[in-house]
């Protein structure tokens, strides 16, 4: 299935200059979202996997279906301040200024395999901030998983010690 015909660019959000790959024209088609949620399970492929952890917002549309599908359970990564329990944190470069991303401290066990997902990798800070607040709890990141790449913005030096795969590059 061509999932590119789903994917939608929006021009100017959520900046000027930015164009924004927006993916709800794929969340809306049955078969799209049917057929991309069972691709980005084959690309996990047969190994062994624990957790697998979601980043807000977007990447909680098919990191919980993709944990249950892998007999894993899933783990909300939040911006700072939405975790009501005890959290770790990790502070991450914009392009002016930082922003936090935050977990439950008792989200992830020492040893446990763990597969992060995100629907874009841009320039990768978010997903290599996360890999940090999993590694902090003594999780493995078996893989990191995302719907779509940007490959001009380089994302995937950020995350080179790491198994990447993307389903959609541009
Ligand atoms: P990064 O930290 O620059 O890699 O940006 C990745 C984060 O920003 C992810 O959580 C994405 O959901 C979000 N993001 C960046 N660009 C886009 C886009 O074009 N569409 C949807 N989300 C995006």
């Amino acid at each position: 299935m061509d999932f590119k015909k789903y994917i939608r660019d929006v021009e100017d959000f959520p900046k000027k200059g930015i164009v924004f790959k927006d993916i709800t024209p794929l969340l809306q088609n049955n078969l799209a979202i049917k057929a991309v949620s069972q691709e980005l399970l084959e690309s996990i492929g047969d190994q062994e996997v624990n957790k697998v952890v979601g980043m807000e917002s977007r990447g909680f549309f098919f990191a919980p279906w993709l944990a249950t599908r892998l007999n894993a359970g899933f783990v909300p990564v939040r911006k700072a301040g939405k975790l009501p329990f005890n959290k770790i944190s990790e502070s991450y470069a914009l392009e002016y200024g930082e922003d936090t991303l935050e977990m439950h401290a008792d989200g992830i066990l020492k040893g446990e395999k763990v597969v992060i997902h995100d629907d874009v990798l841009a320039t990768g800070g978010t997903a290599s901030a996360v890999c940090r607040l999993v590694e902090k709890l003594g999780g493995e990141i078996v893989q990191c998983n995302f719907l779509i790449e940007l490959d001009f913005l380089k994302g995937r030096e950020q995350l080179e010690e790491y198994n990447v795969r993307s389903l959609l590059h541009y």
